[in-house]
Formats: structure tokens, sequence, C-alpha cells
């Protein structure tokens, strides 16, 4: 699972942004203005019949700030994405 969910800067951070949009999540902001220190992304390749389903998590950062819970503060009702 991706760090970031409970991270406080989840709705700010470029990284974040980018997971989203490979996941073609909705991005909680369409202007990230935070960019995090070296963070570390975990990419997941899985084939399945025809397509290449690509899993990206963001597993460390040296700008982590925990929130818990910040994504569904967010996002109140929402599945958190995995
Ligand atoms: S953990 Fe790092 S990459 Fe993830 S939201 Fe926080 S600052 Fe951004």
């Amino acid at each position: 699972m991706c760090i970031c969910v409970n991270c406080e800067y989840v709705d700010r951070c470029m990284t974040y942004h980018a997971v989203e949009t490979q996941h073609q999540q909705p991005n909680l902001t369409e202007n990230p203005n935070f960019e995090p220190n070296e963070p570390s992304i975990n990419v997941n390749i899985r084939p399945t019949n025809d397509v290449i389903e690509m899993e990206w998590d963001v597993v460390g950062c040296l700008s982590f700030k925990e929130e818990k819970g910040k994504w569904s503060k967010l996002r109140p009702g929402e599945l958190v994405p995995t």
C-alpha cells in the first residue's frame, strides 16, 4: 500500500499526483505544489491475459509526515486506494 494515504502532503504532492494519474484515479488536486524529497516508488508489473497491469506504490519518502487517515478525510466514505 502507498504510504502517501497517511501523509500530510498527499493533496499537494507532485509524486502522489503522478501515482494517481498512473492508476487513472481522480486527482486530489489539479495543481500539486509540493516536491517531495527522495520518494521511492515500487512498481509491480502484472501481466494478465492481454493487458499488463502496472501498480505504483510509494514505499519510502524523506518528506513523509504522518497524518493518519489523511486521504480518507479528504474523500470520506470512499475506498482508500491500495
Ligand atoms: S509520502 Fe512523500 S510522496 Fe507520498 S504524499 Fe507524502 S511527501 Fe508525497
